[in-house]
C-alpha cells in the first residue's frame, strides 16, 4: 500500500509529452520554499495500492497522446517499496514512467526504483550547503545518489530553483555545473524561477520560512539565463528522443 498525496490527470512539464502525477505523500527534507507543504506529513493522504491507482489512472489515459506518468511527492524515495511496484505495473501497462526526487534516501532502493524509471527528474537543492534551503537534507547522499545515475541507460533531467540571495550565487552555479558534467546521459538542466505562489498555503499551514516572508523580487528570464551561462553545463551527446 502507497499513501497518495493528490493526483493531476494532465501535466506537460513533468516529463515528455502529456502525462498524469501522482503525488505521493510523505517528505523529510523540509524544503522553505515548497509550493507544496501539505505533502509532507507522512499519515497524511489515502492508502491506495498501486493495481487501484492505475486503474484510478486508466480513466484520463485516453486523453494523454502517449501515455505518461511521473511519480512525484512529497517524495517517492520514501515510500520505497510501493514506488517499485507502481513503477512495475505501470510500465507493464504502457506507460512511460519517470521518477520525479530530491535524491534523497539510502543507494540500494534509489538505485532500484531509478533503474525501473524511464526517466528521472532529479531536483538539487544546493549543490554546497543545501541544508540551509532543505533541513533534511544530506549533500553527501544527494551526490552519491546523483553518480549512480551516471550508469543508467535513460535519460535524467536536472532540475534547480533560482532564488535570489539563497541559490544564485556564482560558486553554487558553476558546483551544480560542475556535477551536471558529471552525467553522461543528462538530458536537460532547467533552471527554474522561484515564485511565492505558495505564500499562502505556508500562512494557512501556520508554517513560517524565511524565504515566503522576506520581500522575494521577480526572478528576471536574465537572471535564468545568466545562471545557466554560470553553469557552463556542456550537453552530453545524448538523446532519448
Ligand atoms: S523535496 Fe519537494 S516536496 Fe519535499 S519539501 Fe522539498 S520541495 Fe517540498
Amino acid at each position: 500500500m502507497g499513501r497518495i498525496q493528490s493526483i493531476q490527470s494532465f501535466s506537460t512539464f513533468d516529463g515528455p509529452g502529456s502525462r498524469c502525477v501522482v503525488f505521493l505523500q510523505g517528505c523529510p527534507m523540509g524544503c522553505i520554499f515548497c509550493h507544496n507543504p501539505e505533502s509532507w506529513d507522512f499519515n497524511s493522504g489515502e492508502e491506495l495500492d498501486a493495481q487501484t491507482l492505475l486503474r484510478r489512472l486508466g480513466r484520463f489515459r485516453p486523453f494523454l497522446s502517449n501515455p505518461g506518468l511521473t511519480v512525484s511527492g512529497g517524495e517517492p524515495l520514501a515510500q520505497p517499496q510501493f514506488t517499485l511496484e507502481l513503477i512495475g505495473r505501470a510500465k507493464t501497462q504502457g506507460w512511460h514512467v519517470a521518477v520525479d526526487t530530491s535524491g534523497w534516501g539510502p543507494l540500494e532502493p534509489f538505485r532500484e526504483i531509478t533503474q525501473a524509471a524511464d526517466l528521472v527528474i532529479f531536483s538539487i537543492k544546493h549543490p554546497l550547503t543545501p541544508m540551509r534551503l532543505a533541513p533534511g537534507s544530506n549533500l553527501q547522499n544527494t551526490l552519491t545518489n546523483w553518480r549512480t545515475l551516471a550508469t543508467l541507460k535513460i535519460p535524467v533531467w536536472l532540475r534547480y530553483v533560482l532564488i535570489p540571495g539563497w541559490s544564485d550565487e556564482p560558486e553554487s552555479l558553476q558546483t551544480l555545473g560542475v556535477i551536471a558534467n558529471e552525467l553522461p546521459n543528462l538530458e536537460r538542466l532547467e533552471v527554474l524561477p522561484f515564485n511565492n505562489l505558495a505564500k499562502d498555503k505556508w500562512l494557512k499551514m501556520g508554517k513560517e520560512s524565511p524565504i515566503f516572508n522576506g520581500a522575494q523580487r521577480k526572478v528576471t528570464e536574465e537572471q535564468i539565463l545568466r545562471a545557466e551561462q554560470l553553469t557552463a553545463w556542456r550537453r552530453p551527446n545524448y538523446s532519448s528522443e
